[in-house]
């Protein structure tokens, strides 16, 4: 694209697009400059879309399930077939490296709607007998209706079509927010959406083809409202007519939806921010252990180092941050591109300046370093990875969610301080540990506060098992069949015979 071209977004309601009178800029974070219009819609336009879904509900929910998880897989297949114009797209928009974009953001995008496709066809229900009364119990479960979805910037795509397939494959419909940082991909994915409507229309009208071997998103099954958080996220949550809000985002944003939603009894899932811990004892291999971290939630912000490996690891570590290249992100030699904004990387950079006037030391990452961009990027929201060492537990610096290419370490002495410096945070999503000692990663495991414990790898994820966090980091779980019983409502029927 040319400079001071972008593209005018267009919210996707009721299977059609649809211009909105007021546009917010969103920014390409490698140039700062602006990439995208997105659309600042408010109430109208999250009414209008939920009217649609309402509309589209009773037609998606008598399907079957084999029927839908056809659809699904055919989402799936679009995707993919389009992988690399997603992962470009979602680099520019995002500022994440297009290598990492074409690796894990578009490829686990498809797989959501594929998995939840799969997914779907194999849960069962309860049934209970009770034979001294001659009744037989047993359960159902039905869809909620309007599912409500909002989703962060930081994995776009990946993010939103986690929250759509389960909702979909269960018989709900939606009215999806992406992040109005981030909504290119969400736009993109609804002209495919578009696209396979019309042509399984012409299928069917030709009648050359059953229409469920070319299945469409029939219209309304799928709406997407774009804007931002305080004006159609809001609207999104405080809609009478949604029963249901699955959010990611930040922990502030949901005290917020929270209290919003209560009025109106909500069914909510929250998958919010972390403080996520490291424990590497002194029987770690510490080649394996040296990952990074960035702008993913699951990642390290606070490694705590058994003492007497504590100098070697340190050492260690900030040379393969140093290697950690950091810049352009369609270079396939770069590691990290920028961060999402101007306003977030001068809150984390607030936060490196912040652990320098406690006294601690920055090992690398100060500055912008990066005399090797182009002329045009110098205006990017680029940082280099971030090494901390000598932050006090209390620090704001150890306590507060970063989100960005920054890690603090810190020595410990044996298993109980090492769990108690892990656990000392209001946050419990993830941790890792990393010892060769079975038993010990076995108690330590049961013992962290956190809703996903790592040892001795990082991000390995079957979908099938429940993905959430504890304290300040998130209320109930997704993933295979959480995510079912979350989109579903489950009832008791009892026959008596
Ligand atoms: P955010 O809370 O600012 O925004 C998330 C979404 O909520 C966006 O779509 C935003 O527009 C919307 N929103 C904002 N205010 C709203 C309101 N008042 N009502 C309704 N919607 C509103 O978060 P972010 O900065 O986009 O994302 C970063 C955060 O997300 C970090 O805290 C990170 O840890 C968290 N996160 C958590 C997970 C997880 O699985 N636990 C995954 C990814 C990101």
């Amino acid at each position: 694209m040319e400079k001071n071209t972008f593209l005018i977004l267009e919210n996707f309601i009721g299977g059609k697009f649809v211009p909105c009178p007021a546009h917010i800029d969103s920014y390409d974070p490698s140039t700062g400059e602006v990439y995208c219009k997105v659309p600042d819609s408010g109430e109208e336009e999250v009414d209008a879309a939920v009217q649609a879904a309402k509309e589209a509900f009773p037609g998606w929910s008598a399907r079957s399930p084999d029927q839908r998880a056809q659809v699904l897989n055919k989402l799936a297949d679009l995707i993919e077939g389009h992988l690399e114009e997603f992962a470009q797209a979602e680099s520019r928009d995002q500022g994440k490296t297009v290598t990492f974009a074409r690796t894990v953001d578009i490829p686990r995008s498809a797989y959501n709607f594929r998995f939840f496709a799969s997914s779907v066809l194999h849960h069962t229900t309860d049934c209970h007998q009770m034979d001294h009364v001659g009744c037989l119990n047993y359960t159902v479960r039905c869809p909620v209706g309007v599912a409500g979805l909002i989703s962060p910037w930081n994995l776009p795509l990946y993010l939103l079509t986690w929250k759509i397939a389960p909702a979909i494959a269960a018989g709900n419909t939606v009215v999806a927010k992406p992040s109005e940082m981030s909504s290119v991909t969400a736009w993109m994915m609804c002209k495919l959406m578009q696209e396979a409507g019309r042509s399984t229309c012409d299928t069917f009208r030709r009648g050359t083809h059953k229409m469920m071997q070319h299945a469409g998103v029939p219209s309304g099954v799928v709406n997407i409202v774009f804007g931002l958080g305080s004006r159609a996220g809001d609207a999104l949550v405080g809609h009478p007519e949604v029963p249901l809000i699955s959010f990611t985002g930040s922990t502030a944003t949901a005290r917020h939806i929270t209290e919003r939603s209560a009025p109106y009894c909500k069914k909510l899932s929250l998958e919010l921010g972390g403080k996520n811990p490291a424990l590497v004892f002194a029987d770690a291999d510490l080649d394996r252990c040296i990952e990074t971290t960035g702008e993913i939630c699951l990642c390290t912000s606070r490694i705590y180092v058994e003492r007497s490996i504590y100098a070697t690891f340190l050492e260690k570590f900030v040379a393969a941050a140093r290697k950690w290249k950091t810049g352009v992100p369609s270079d396939p030699c770069n590691k990290n591109g920028a961060l999402i904004s101007k306003e977030h990387l001068e809150k984390v950079r607030s936060f490196v300046a912040l652990a320098k006037s406690e006294g601690a030391t920055v090992h690398c990452g100060e500055g912008i370093n990066h005399p090797d961009l182009p002329k045009r990027n110098i205006n990017g929201y680029f940082m280099a990875a971030t090494v901390i060492s000598g932050v006090a537990d209390s620090s704001r610096v150890m306590q507060d969610e970063i989100f960005g290419p920054v890690t603090c370490v810190s020595p410990f002495d044996g298993e109980d301080e090492a769990v108690a410096k892990a656990n000392g945070v209001r946050y419990g999503l993830a941790a890792t540990v990393w010892s060769r000692d079975v038993g010990k990663v076995h108690r330590v495991a049961r013992r962290l506060q956190t809703g996903l414990v790592w040892t001795n790898c990082w991000l390995v994820r079957d979908l099938n098992l429940p993905f959430g966090g504890m304290k300040n980091s998130g209320v109930g779980r997704e993933g295979g069949r959480d995510s079912y019983h979350f989109f579903t409502e489950v009832k008791t029927v009892t026959i008596q015979h």
